[in-house]
């Protein structure tokens, strides 16, 4: 099989042949079609995120078919499943009993801990690996797995919020803004100031205001989401919403959040991070996009050009979202 492998810290991935795997119990092995590329991808090529073990195969919003079975896994050859970042939780510890296996402390990650989806085979867990609608192709559906997903969990932590804010206009809020316009929501999208392509797309996908991040709507909003990796945007959030608002940092990796003054958090705003995804909301999500219907704008780069993929999302030439195809 053919992998694009993270080697070194620091260093591009590096395309290797290795032995196509078998499937132990409760594993799958998928023939992987697309894979899409996420800020997090990054975080981890650059030693952003701790306790990295290399060489790993990068990749956690898989698209693929079932080609094996192992023992106990429920699957059927052919069927095509999605992959995403929580790859395996313990199911017994006091996270997991109480319906949080996103917190799991054994929780192993796709692309991270486990080998990802950056490869044309992978190994999964049948417990993480979810039926993908009809409705979407491979590469379109591979930004639902997580920028969808984290977008998604994001959104409910939100709760009724009708005026909501985005902050990071990238592939999970492109996302995110459809459905909280098909939930009758309005969306008021902040971009990197004087970004306006930015800010021409989130208007195409329903926002009724749009700005720089340095800007205020003339009303208070009643929950914000950050989504780009920037510490300096969370008193800025915080800022933007009204009394008992909530503000939540979609994101695993974040900048330094600068020192602020209490007012900004007085008056019962909250603010929250959100970590991973559980089962339950994958399923819920899986079955509301084609719904919506949730479009999703991808640029397609062959597996070997998994570096070039990941320089584009670093430089921000991307407006949608990057994905890997095979060729599967
Ligand atoms: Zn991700
Ligand atoms: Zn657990």
């Amino acid at each position: 099989m053919r992998a694009m492998v993270l080697e070194d810290m620091g260093e591009p991935l590096r395309a290797r042949e290795r032995e196509i795997p078998a499937p132990g119990a409760g594993q799958l092995l998928l023939r992987v079609s697309a894979c899409g590329v996420c800020r997090t991808d990054l975080h981890l090529v650059d030693g952003e995120l701790p306790d990295v073990h290399t060489p790993v195969v990068p990749g956690h919003e898989i698209i693929g078919r079932v080609v094996a079975v192992g023992e106990g896994a429920e699957a059927a050859i052919g069927d095509r499943l999605g992959v995403p970042w929580l790859g395996y939780s313990c199911g017994e510890c006091a996270y997991c009993r109480r319906g949080e296996e996103n917190l799991c402390d054994a929780a192993r990650f796709t692309g991270y801990q486990l080998d990802g989806g950056y490869a044309d085979h992978v190994l999964v867990d049948h417990r993480y690996a979810f039926p993908i609608d009809p409705f979407y192709d491979d590469a379109e559906a591979a930004p639902l797995l997580c920028a969808g997903l984290i977008g998604y969990r994001s959104l409910v932590m939100c709760g009724e919020a009708e005026h909501l804010g985005i902050y990071g206009f990238g592939a999970a809020a492109h996302i995110v803004a459809q459905v909280a316009a098909y939930q009758g929501r309005k969306v008021y999208a902040f971009t990197r100031p004087g970004d306006s392509a930015a800010q021409q797309f989130a208007e195409s996908l329903g926002a009724v205001w749009t700005g720089g991040s340095d800007e205020c709507p003339d009303r208070g909003l009643d929950a914000a989401i950050i989504f780009a990796p920037v510490g300096a945007l969370v008193p800025a959030a915080l800022a933007a919403v009204r009394k008992g608002g909530t503000v939540v940092c979609g994101g695993i990796h974040m900048s330094d959040i600068p020192t602020f003054p209490y007012a900004l958090l007085w008056e019962e705003r909250v603010l929250r991070s959100v970590a991973n995804l559980t089962r339950r909301d994958a399923i819920e999500f899986l079955a509301l996009a084609p719904q919506v219907p949730v479009r999703t704008r991808v640029e397609c780069f062959p597996l070997e050009e998994a570096n070039a993929a990941l320089a584009c999302l670093r430089e921000g030439r991307l407006t949608g979202a990057a994905v890997l195809v095979t060729g599967a």
